[in-house]
C-alpha cells in the first residue's frame, strides 16, 4: 500500500513538473501570439506601413520584440525575437530600435509593453505642433522629442528621459511611442493619440 502511495506521489510530482514546464511554454506561446495579433491590428489600422514600427513585451528580465525589417501585415512567430534587458540576443535579430525599448523598460517598472508606430496625424502634429484637444479618454501624459536619428543611442536616451513622466512620446518627423502595463493599454494609447492628432488638425482648419 505504502509503495503504491509513494509511486502515486512521484507520479503526481512528475505531472506537476511537466505542468510547470508546459505552463512556461504556454506563457511563451501566449506572449508571441499577443504580439502577432497586435502587429496585425496596427497594420490594419494604418499605424504602420511597409516594414516600419516595432513593438515589445517585457517578461521578467527578458523582452520579446519584433525582428528587424518585419512586415506587420504578414508577421509570424519567426518575426519575434528575444533579448535580455542588457540587449543580449537570445533568439532572432531584434528591431533596430531595441535600444529605445530597453532604455524605457529601465526607467519604468510599471511598463511591460511598448508600441512604436508611424501614425499619419501624429507625424503631422510633430511638424506643425497644433494644440491637441484634451478628451476624457486621453487621461495620460504625452510629450515631444526633437528629431534624432532612428535607432541611435541619442534617441533611445532622450525618449527614456521623457518616458519617466509620459506614456506617449511623439518623435518629431518620425512617429510615436506608447507605453502600457500591457499591449492592450499601449495599443489604446496609440489609437487615442492618432484620434486627438486628427481632431486637433481638423479644429485648426475650422473657422466656426
Ligand atoms: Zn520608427
Amino acid at each position: 500500500m505504502d509503495i503504491l502511495f509513494f509511486k502515486y506521489c512521484n507520479l503526481k510530482n512528475r505531472h506537476l513538473l511537466l505542468k510547470l514546464k508546459n505552463f512556461k511554454n504556454i506563457y511563451h506561446i501566449k506572449m508571441v501570439r499577443d504580439l502577432i495579433r497586435i502587429c496585425k491590428k496596427l497594420r490594419a489600422f494604418g499605424f504602420v506601413e511597409a516594414t516600419s514600427g516595432n513593438i515589445s513585451m517585457r517578461k521578467g528580465s527578458k523582452v520579446y520584440i519584433t525582428t528587424a525589417g518585419s512586415d506587420f501585415g504578414e508577421i509570424s512567430k519567426k518575426d519575434i525575437a528575444l533579448v535580455d534587458l542588457n540587449g543580449k540576443q537570445i533568439k532572432g535579430k531584434p528591431s533596430s530600435e531595441t535600444r529605445m525599448h530597453l532604455e524605457i523598460y529601465k526607467v519604468r517598472d510599471d511598463c511591460n509593453a511598448i508600441i512604436h508606430t508611424h501614425p499619419l496625424f501624429v507625424i503631422l502634429n510633430s511638424f506643425k505642433k497644433y494644440p491637441l484637444p484634451i478628451l476624457p479618454e486621453a487621461n495620460f501624459e504625452w510629450c515631444y522629442v526633437k528629431y534624432l536619428k532612428p535607432g541611435s543611442l541619442e534617441l533611445a536616451k532622450e525618449v527614456s528621459k521623457k518616458a519617466k513622466r509620459c506614456d506617449a512620446i511623439i518623435l518629431e518627423r518620425h512617429g510615436l511611442v506608447c507605453l502600457g502595463r500591457n499591449l492592450k493599454e499601449a495599443f489604446y494609447k496609440t489609437e487615442i493619440m492618432e484620434k486627438i492628432s486628427k481632431l486637433g488638425f481638423l479644429l485648426s482648419l475650422s473657422s466656426f
